[in-house]
C-alpha cells in the first residue's frame, strides 16, 4: 500500500481469507485476495495469523504409521495448491499492484486496452484455471457502467481511482464481490478513470432497456 493511500474499507469474507491463507482458492480468485492484501495490512495480519494456526496444527500431527499421510505428505500437498503464491510487497513506481505484475507489465495506461464501449475498456489476463474470466477494467473517469446483474459471481478489486454504486463508495484496494441476486451500476469518480481487476465466474448480464440492446452483442 502506498503512503498516500488510505486503508480499504471493504474487505474479503474471513472465511475467504482463511481459504487464502490455507492455499485453497482457486488461482483467479486468490490472485484477487492478494491483490486486496497489497493494500490492505489488517487482512495481510488476518491471513498472517491464519497461516500461523495451520502451522500449528500441522505440527502437531501424529507422526506417520503405516498406510497414514505423514507430515512430509501433507506439508507437499499444501505446497501443490492452485492460489498465486504472492507474497505482498513494498510498492514500487509502476501502479500496477505487486500480484497482478506477474501478468501484465507497465504502466496501467499503457496497457493493450480493449475497447468494449464507450466508458469502458478492458485487459484479458490469462489463467489456467478454465471457467473464470479474469480483466483488469478502465472504466472512464465520471461514466457509469450498464446496470448488470451476473450469472455468476464477480469479485471487483479496485487498483486505481475509484467507484460508487448500489453496494457503497469503492477506493483503491477495496473489494465488491457480487452474485446473481445483485443488480448494480458501477458510477467511476469524476476526476480520473477507475482501473480495476474483475474476476468472474459466468458473463455478466444487462438488464434495462440497455442491456436488451447490447446483449446479443456485448459481452463483458
Ligand atoms: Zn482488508
Amino acid at each position: 500500500m502506498t503512503a498516500h493511500t488510505p486503508a480499504p474499507h471493504h474487505h474479503p469474507d474471513p472465511a475467504v481469507l482463511v481459504d487464502y491463507a490455507a492455499g485453497s482458492l482457486r488461482e483467479p480468485l486468490a490472485l484477487a485476495v492478494a491483490t486486496h492484501l497489497w493494500f490492505c495490512r489488517a487482512c495481510r495480519d488476518t491471513v498472517a495469523n491464519a497461516e500461523a494456526v495451520g502451522g500449528a496444527l500441522l505440527a502437531a500431527l501424529p507422526a506417520a504409521g503405516d498406510g497414514d499421510i505423514g507430515l512430509a505428505e501433507v506439508l507437499a500437498l499444501l505446497d501443490e495448491p492452485a492460489a498465486v503464491a504472492v507474497a505482498p510487497r513494498a510498492p514500487v513506481a509502476a501502479d500496477i499492484p505487486g500480484p497482478l505484475r506477474h501478468y501484465v507489465q507497465g504502466a496501467l495506461p499503457a496497457l493493450p486496452w480493449r475497447t468494449t464501449t464507450k466508458s469502458l475498456a478492458t485487459v484479458d489476463l490469462t489463467t489456467d484455471v478454465p471457467g473464470y474470466r479474469v480483466r483488469l477494467l478502465r472504466i472512464a473517469a465520471g461514466a457509469a457502467m450498464p446496470r448488470h446483474t451476473h450469472r455468476g459471481t464477480e469479485v471487483t478489486v479496485v487498483l486505481k481511482g475509484g467507484y460508487s454504486d448500489e453496494l457503497g463508495r469503492f477506493a483503491p484496494g477495496d473489494v465488491a464481490a457480487t452474485d446473481p441476486a445483485v443488480a448494480h451500476q458501477p458510477m467511476a469518480d469524476a476526476d480520473q478513470d477507475c482501473y480495476c481487476l474483475a474476476v468472474t465466474d459466468a458473463p455478466v448480464r444487462l438488464v434495462g432497456w440497455l442491456g436488451l440492446l447490447l446483449n446479443p452483442f456485448v459481452r463483458f
